[in-house]
């Protein structure tokens, strides 16, 4: 059986053994003792730590990754002089595919109106938002001081700076710089072997996040806050299908239905880690290898992407802030909705792809419009499920730009975007 489909049954396995965890713990039917044993020995034991041995082993390879395969794609574009089209056009679009996100999310709201007539106390303990950078500290703090200690903390934006401009001065180093990238070529090689060696265990890692995740989940919230919760999640499947579908065909003439099938092991990774940025090797050797992105394109549009376009959790921060204007009964008018649609698209520039970084960032976006952030912790119950799928497509939104992009400039192998392998992540 190929790794794809080892994958995919791994997630329905996991996702079968969490509910029925959690319906057991709910229900009480085994007792307490049985439960109590499940519970501390299986999702808070085994599964807790193949999770997390799981995703410390996608964060182990992020790092070198990034820097090695950008080193060796700057070094390209900037021999073909293209750094500056291909910055351009890839920022114009992770910019352009947010505002069209958002934008969506907000008319789905204002249609379907998920927070009229909802009266839900807020679960005790209001959320405290971490302290939002201003934008000047964030426009500074993507040069890096020390490129060590950027690579220590993995901030990608600095890590992308440092990796660009290395590149590009190997390209103009002449015979030094040539046996310095041929250096990094092979080292390329070597990393994606290992994230390929790593992805054998995948399977593993997927079952025991998404068992312990679903038993965990409190699906107490998702009635309550249902319309909310349905709103988001049609949104979100009407962009991913939608908006990303006739981007590709119309953009790049490509069939996008080749795409969404090849991205479905990357789907999987993102949905169980939640991380964009935990998941960049698989974006990263998906991308590549099975989309036919030239390595000098999806070095430079992936881990931008994982750090910067966030459709799905800027479509989330737009049902969020219609519901709870509506919840509060605030009229926020349409200077206000064009604020939540500049703040939210700017807002998922400053902040990384880690899990549940989005409600930090819809923080930003209520205070800019003057709605209440207790608000937030309600939304909090059913985030956790929506997180998992909303990061599902920001790293697809990442891989159709990187495909138009590519196609745009040349660097697609269109014969490796047709064929018909879907079964191999890695190679
Ligand atoms: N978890 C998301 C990501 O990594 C960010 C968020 O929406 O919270 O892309």
């Amino acid at each position: 059986m190929g790794l794809t489909a080892r994958i995919l049954i791994a997630m329905l396995a996991g996702i079968v053994v969490g509910v029925l965890f959690n319906f057991l713990n709910s229900s009480q039917l085994l007792g307490s003792g049985i439960t109590g044993v499940i519970n501390s020995y299986l999702t808070g034991g085994l599964f807790d730590v193949i999770g997390r041995i799981f995703i410390a082993s996608l964060k182990l390879m992020v790092v070198p990754l990034v820097l090695v395969s950008l080193v060796c794609g700057a070094c390209a574009l900037s021999e073909g002089h293209r750094m500056g089209p291909l910055a351009g056009k890839t920022l114009l679009l992770y910019m352009l595919t947010t505002a069209v996100a958002i934008t969506l999310a907000l008319c789905m709201a204002l249609i379907v109106q998920p927070g009229v007539g909802v009266d839900v106390a807020p679960p005790g303990g209001a959320f405290q938002p971490k302290e939002s950078p201003p934008l000047s500290d964030v426009l500074v703090n993507i040069f890096p001081t020390n490129p060590v200690a950027a690579m220590a903390q993995g901030n990608m934006l600095q890590i992308i700076v440092f990796a660009l401009l290395m590149g590009y001065a190997i390209s103009r180093c002449g015979e030094p710089g040539q046996r310095v990238a041929s250096f990094f070529n092979d080292l390329n090689e070597v990393i994606l072997r290992m994230v390929g060696v790593l992805m054998v265990f995948a399977p593993y890692g997927v079952f025991a996040l998404l068992a312990k995740t679903f038993a965990e989940l409190g699906v107490e919230f998702i009635w309550e806050l249902g319309k909310y919760f349905l709103v988001v999640l049609i949104t979100l499947l009407l962009h991913a299908f939608g908006v990303y579908s006739l981007l590709l065909k119309c953009l790049s003439g490509l069939n996008p239905v080749q795409l969404f099938k090849k991205m479905r092991p990357a789907q999987v990774f993102a949905f169980s880690t939640a991380s964009s940025a935990a998941t960049i090797p698989v974006t990263l050797s998906t991308v590549e290898k099975r989309l036919g992105v030239d390595n000098k394109v999806a070095a430079f549009t992936v881990p931008l992407g994982a750090t910067i376009n966030m459709d799905g959790t800027a479509i989330m921060q737009g049902v969020a802030t219609a519901f709870m204007a509506q919840m509060y009964g605030i009229e926020i008018g349409l200077a206000g909705y064009l604020t939540v649609i500049l703040t939210a698209t700017l807002a998922s520039i400053g902040t990384a792809g880690v899990p549940g970084v989005g409600l930090v960032m819809l923080a930003m976006v209520l205070q800019q419009v003057g709605l209440p952030l207790e608000g937030i912790a309600l939304v909090m119950g059913v985030d956790r499920l929506l997180d998992m799928v909303r990061t599902a497509v920001n790293i697809t939104g990442d891989a159709v730009v990187s495909v138009i992009v590519a196609k745009s400039e040349g660097a697609l192998s269109v014969e490796t975007f047709n064929n018909r392998n879907y079964d191999s992540v890695a190679n």
